[in-house]
């Protein structure tokens, strides 16, 4: 088959790390018989330079026009770059806010694996570790308290701010949808996490999980309130394959999460819509600190590739491979710098790359 594939590289290290990554997408299109083609996008400070906005629309016709999109990462260093002298909507990270709403994505996954091989970088227990944990945060991306109606008014001379919650049954609907459509790919069971003990969005949201769960009838489905997911999450990871939930619970419970996996350079992400178009891109930054020194961790692009094989392309043999290759490079004991420990072979950002792509 024929994939093409908008690629972003964006700002520091986003070229650096996006080039290992369709260096392994190219090596499984040799062994598997698929052809990427890539077309590239400018996204972020670098099309502020070249054109004056982070986003044109031009670039986002490219975005749309693809079967999936892969990114690096966008903007600078905010003390020193230019870039932050922009008005807020001209700003390298604005293009990430317009791609997103332009391609209507609002399904977020977050995978939070624990590599065995990187236990050391786990702030959590051994015996709660065990051997690794690996579970996937799903989160509504565009409904809820973020984008309810709010104000502050001054009543009666005291200051008062209100915030609302809104979900209709539509929005709830189709992230479940994706949320069970990611646990089929995995381990066929999803915790769906509210509040229902006090808010009515919340309710609504079990309504509405319960319904959809009766199309999965392989998933296994349970209801967990948000505080008790928070402590479990901590207490017991491994307990967890696909947990669901609304914007603003996913926020704070997709960072803590990624904190219990310990290892920036390792985390992938996706955000989806209601096609197969996703967009596929590394949970962490454009890292300025350390871009063009062949110092970043590729692994977490290489893997957001993964993940777009399996959820953009149905491709779940060749996601597999690059997870598996990912690992046996890890037990083999090479590692970039920020994942670095004793008696390991540091390697930089193209030779972990070229050592994936060799693996395949
Ligand atoms: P960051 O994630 O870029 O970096 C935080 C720290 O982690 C740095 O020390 C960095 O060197 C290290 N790090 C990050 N990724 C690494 C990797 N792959 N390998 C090795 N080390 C890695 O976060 P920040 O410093 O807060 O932000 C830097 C810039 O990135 C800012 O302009 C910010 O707005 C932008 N940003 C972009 C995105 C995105 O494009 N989605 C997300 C977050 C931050």
């Amino acid at each position: 088959m024929n994939y093409n594939v908008a690629v972003i590289p964006g700002d520091g290290i986003g070229p650096e790390i996006v080039r290992e990554a369709c260096k392994v997408l190219d090596k499984i299109g040799v062994k598997y018989g698929h052809e990427f083609k890539y077309t590239e996008v400018l996204m972020g400070g670098v099309s502020i330079d070249a054109t004056g906005v982070p986003l044109t629309e031009e670039a986002l016709a490219t975005a749309k026009a693809s079967d999936s999109v892969l990114l690096g990462a966008v903007g600078g260093n905010v003390g020193q770059s230019n870039w932050y002298k922009l008005p807020p909507n001209l700003r390298p990270e604005a293009g990430l806010l317009a791609i997103r709403k332009g391609l209507g994505l609002f399904c977020n996954l977050r995978p939070a694996v624990l590599f065995s091989q990187l236990k050391g970088a786990c702030p959590l227990k051994d015996e709660i570790i065990g051997d690794g944990f690996d579970f996937v945060v799903v989160r509504e991306l565009t409904g809820g308290v973020y984008f309810g109606e709010r104000k502050t008014v001054t009543e009666n001379g005291i200051r008062k701010a209100v915030d609302t919650m809104p979900y209709d049954e539509n929005e709830i609907r189709r992230i479940a949808r994706w949320a069970f459509e990611v646990a089929m790919k995995r381990g066929k069971r999803v915790v769906s996490v509210d509040k229902a003990n006090v808010l009515d969005t919340s309710r609504l949201w079990r309504q509405v999980v319960k319904e959809v769960a009766r199309e999965y009838p392989e998933v296994e489905v349970s209801d967990m309130l948000v505080d008790n997911c928070a402590m479990q999450m901590v207490r017991d990871p491994k307990q967890f394959d696909v947990v669901l939930t609304e914007n603003m619970f996913g926020d704070i419970l997709s960072d803590e999460a990624s904190m219990v996996t310990g290892s920036i350079g390792m985390l992938a992400s996706a955000s989806l819509g209601e096609t197969k178009l996703g967009l596929y891109e590394p949970s962490h930054g454009s890292a300025p600190d350390i871009a063009g020194q062949n110092k970043a961790n590729p692994i977490a692009t290489i893997l957001s590739a993964a993940m777009m094989l399996r959820y953009s392309f149905d491709l779940l043999d060749e996601a597999d491979r690059i997870e598996a290759a990912v690992k046996q490079v890890l037990d083999e004991g090479y590692r970039t710098v920020d994942i670095m420990s004793e008696g390991c072979t540091l390697v930089g950002t193209k030779e972990m790359g070229d050592l994936i792509a060799e693996r395949i």
